[in-house]
């Protein structure tokens, strides 16, 4: 999930902590109870959070990882984590502060200056926070990312490293719609209109195009690769699918063949 939306001053803590009267007389922006930096990421938390630390140094080794598989430059720019450690607590801030965002267990939110990634403390945590900072260091590289592309490479990179090329759970069922001939509109996601028009489906084939161009060979990586590139250098990169149909004409006999 992502959402670009105007971003209203500074990021500040909830309510309760808000009307602190220590913090009333302060120009400076407001403290979370926990603060500290990880790479590029500034998490701010209600909790403590140092038996995150493992998660927290993963999310900092996304950078090299999507530097080496998408070569790219991923900017440095700062990225901010707010964590909860209770779900009604996470909810009532973003409802408070972005009211008009639909209630998702994780948010990355950017428009000017740097982006913001929201979670709270619950089983999928580890797994939302790899998807939602993707997000957020793509969209600080690059000048925009197309949707479909912005997800599929948030639902690739959002399993452990481990996983990636084998353990996520979208391949399965991408595998079984290949034995059956069923290969993926690539050109209908790149019309989408917008996150409200991304369901399970989509994201699932999402996934699968970026799965398939990573991994299919080094002709298919090329693709994907100069495609983000084009797109890092302002340089209008056209459609992706018509970049793969240009050099890879038999591109969908290969897609069944990737995932047979
Ligand atoms: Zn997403």
């Amino acid at each position: 999930m992502r959402s670009m939306i105007l971003m209203l001053g500074l990021l500040l803590p909830s309510a309760s902590w808000a009307v602190e009267p220590n913090r009333t007389n302060t120009a400076a922006p407001a403290r979370w109870p926990f603060e500290t930096q990880v790479g590029t990421f500034h998490v701010h938390s209600d909790y403590d959070t140092s038996s995150r630390r493992k998660l927290l140094n993963q999310l900092a080794d996304l950078k090299p990882q999507l530097q080496e598989q998408l070569q790219i430059r991923i900017h440095d720019e700062p990225v901010h984590l707010i964590l909860f450690a209770q779900h009604h607590n996470y909810r009532d801030y973003l409802r408070l502060y972005f009211p008009n965002i639909p209630d998702r267990q994780a948010l990355f939110v950017k428009r000017r200056g740097p982006g913001m990634v929201f979670a709270y403390e619950n089983r999928n945590m580890e797994v939302d926070l790899r998807h939602e900072t993707t997000h957020a260091l793509l969209n600080a590289s690059l000048p925009y990312v197309p949707l479909w592309l912005d997800e599929g490479l948030a639902e690739y990179f959002e399993a452990p490293p481990a996983q990636r090329a084998t353990g996520s759970p979208h391949h399965r069922t991408v595998g079984l719609r290949a034995l059956v001939g069923r290969v993926p509109d690539l050109e209908r996601l790149e019309n989408l209109d917008g996150v409200s028009e991304m369901h399970a489906a989509q994201y699932r084939d999402a996934w699968a195009w970026v799965h398939f161009l990573l991994h299919e060979s080094d002709q298919s990586r090329r693709v994907l690769t100069g495609f983000l590139q084009d797109l890092q250098a302002h340089s209008p990169p056209g459609s992706l699918s018509r970049r793969l149909a240009a050099e890879m004409p038999d591109y969908r006999d290969r897609f069944l063949r990737h995932f047979r």
